[in-house]
């Protein structure tokens, strides 16, 4: 089955800016071995991160925060993205909610999604709900999303497994998976 890497909202403002909190910082060298050997095994990774407009709905939630074209809505400089590999701009929790990341996850060819990044109940889940809406399956690895809510991580993996078929794994045996 043919694997993408898709790491959510892993910016400045959800790790250590305005929305940052410890287990974001916690999982980055998780990520970090996730996408190295991505890169190693010709997995295709894809970014996606929040960039809001003034009128986002989410803002009415949240506060102002990941504003489009500030440096709180960059990838994280640990994560940073290598040539080719595309970063794409959400204004909402499901990276499916515009048509970019479907048209591009199309492109690839993929079946299978691993999502990684934070915050678990909030665009992993989102994204998970789309990914299975949208015929795709679904990987998680629990050392690679995170949450201020620990309850709430631990509760929405157990809603991904149970209502979206989600695999709940660990970042060790998903490379293990992709082999030598
Ligand atoms: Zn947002």
């Amino acid at each position: 089955m043919k694997t993408a890497l898709i790491v959510i909202d892993m910016i400045n403002d959800f790790v250590t800016g305005k929305l940052g909190f410890k287990g974001a910082v916690k999982i980055v060298p998780n990520v970090q071995r996730l996408l190295a050997a991505a890169r190693a095994k010709g997995v295709p990774v894809l970014f996606v991160r929040d960039a809001h407009s003034p009128d986002d709905p989410e803002l009415r939630v949240w506060g102002e925060h990941a504003m489009a074209g500030t440096e709180g809505s960059e990838i994280i400089p640990e994560l940073k993205p290598v040539r080719g590999e595309p970063v794409i701009s959400k204004q909402t929790y499901s990276i499916f909610h515009g048509p970019e990341p479907g048209r591009m996850l199309r492109k690839m060819g993929v079946e299978e999604l691993v999502l990684t990044g934070v915050v678990t109940e909030i665009c992993i889940q989102n994204s998970a709900a789309g990914a299975f809406f949208n015929g795709y399956r679904v990987v998680v690895p629990n050392d690679c999303v995170a949450s201020p809510d620990e309850k709430a991580s631990k509760y929405s993996l157990g809603y991904m497994q149970r209502i979206y078929g989600a695999q709940i794994t660990n970042s060790r045996d998903i490379i293990k998976s992709w082999g030598k």
